[in-house]
């Protein structure tokens, strides 16, 4: 019975053997060997070879297996690899592991990771790791991705983690446990994260630099009440809108429009009312002209507008229908409806003079001439 048991434990040595790596297959076949000595003698005994005449030799066979086994273990250090190569691997490798059985309680945990989750020295081991660490992770879909994740610690402000999820599943039947390791990445994460707020600084900061700029090119385009172009644009223009006039050979028509008494509406209703009027004047000028067509701020209460390819007759049409449009401008103040009127002037390059500044010139005294004739009246040069 004894022999059977011996027999069938060779076996399943051979089969450990199989598939056990060469470092530690040395020590199977000591422990194979050493089994030998009891079939060896008792088979001896049985077949008549008797070294010793009259005494059953197999029990001294049993003898040799321990000696043998006992030498083995102290030649090829059996008991002794398991420790060492634990040490080495937890203890001493650079980077947090844990342990955690299927019931999420640490089996073994490294210094390493302890000084990650801020655990200190105490002992841990048989905790529930949940306890311990408010850490939410479902373990089992990282340990089925395989991939490395980032994470931040919980608790902690600036410590990151790559953290790589195996399942452990010594027997198929029971939910697994989890081998966890974790390499400290803080230093990486958060030069990181100060590269990136930087560059979101800088972008910010661009974004302001176009702003401003975009800004102080209109300021200085733009008329900053009414939102027309201002002065400074106006010799530019009018110079290209008199060049394109040479090359069409068409007629370049302007329009000087000065308020009616416009200081009686500050004097009388305060000049954030008259500011309102020089407003709404802008918006409703801006609404009248075409693409092409050129308005702007003159002087105070005074407007200038350039009609390219447009004649006399035709500019003075449109001053009227300008002088109406603006005559409907109607703003409230304490219960008072205030109105305005207009005079506007109305001149043609070339027939009113050869050069720009002759026909702004003629369009002013046409405008002047309407105030003289009583004002809210569009005249053409003579
Ligand atoms: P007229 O019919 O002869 O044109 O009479 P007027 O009172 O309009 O006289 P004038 O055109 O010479 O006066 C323009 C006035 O426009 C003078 C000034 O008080 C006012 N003004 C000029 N710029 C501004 C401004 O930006 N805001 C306001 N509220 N008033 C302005
Ligand atoms: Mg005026």
């Amino acid at each position: 019975y004894i022999y059977v048991l011996i027999f069938f434990g060779i076996i399943q040595l051979f089969r450990k053997i199989a598939e056990t790596k060469p470092p530690f297959r040395s020590q199977l076949w000591v422990i194979v060997i050493g089994c030998m000595f009891p079939i060896l003698s008792g088979m001896f005994y049985t077949i008549g070879i008797d070294p010793v005449p009259g005494m059953d030799i197999s029990a001294f066979g049993f003898l040799f297996t321990n000696l043998f086994l006992v030498l083995g273990f102290s030649r090829f250090q059996l008991l002794d690899l398991v420790p060492v190569a634990h040490d080495l691997l937890i203890e001493r490798v650079q980077a947090g592991v844990v342990v955690i059985d299927w019931q999420d309680r640490i089996v073994d945990i490294n210094d390493h990771a302890k000084s990650l989750f801020k655990l200190g020295p105490k002992d841990v081991l048989g905790n529930n790791m949940k306890d311990l660490i408010p850490w939410n992770l479902n373990l089992n879909s990282l340990s089925r991705s395989q991939e490395i994740s980032e994470f931040a610690l919980p608790d902690t402000k600036d410590t990151y983690v790559d953290l790589h999820v195996s399942s452990l599943n010594p027997k198929k039947n029971l939910p697994p446990g989890y081998l966890l390791i974790l390499r400290d990445i803080s230093d990486r994460k958060n030069a990181e994260i100060k590269l990136q707020k930087a560059n979101e600084e800088l972008v910010h900061q661009i974004h302001e630099i176009n702003r401003l700029q975009k800004m102080l090119e209109n300021q200085a385009t733009h008329d900053s009440l009414t939102g027309l172009f201002n002065r400074h644009l106006m010799d530019e223009v009018l110079a290209s809108l008199i060049a394109q006039s040479d090359r069409n050979k068409s007629a370049l028509s302007i329009i000087v429009l000065d308020i009616d008494h416009f200081k009686e509406i500050n004097d009388t209703f305060g000049h954030q009312m008259g500011d309102n009027f020089l407003k709404e004047y802008g918006e409703c000028i801006r609404a009248a002209i075409r693409k092409g067509d050129f308005a702007c701020r003159f002087g105070g209460d005074e407007f200038l507008i350039a009609f390219p390819n447009m004649e006399t007759d035709q500019a003075l049409k449109r001053a009227n229908e300008l002088r109406l449009v603006l005559h409907e401008i109607i703003l409230v103040q304490e219960q008072v409806q205030v109105r305005t009127t207009s005079s506007l002037g109305v001149a043609t390059y070339p027939h009113h003079g050869d050069s720009i500044a002759q026909v702004i010139n003629a369009a002013d005294q046409a405008m002047y001439s309407a105030k003289e004739k009583g004002r809210n009246l569009a005249e053409k040069a003579a």
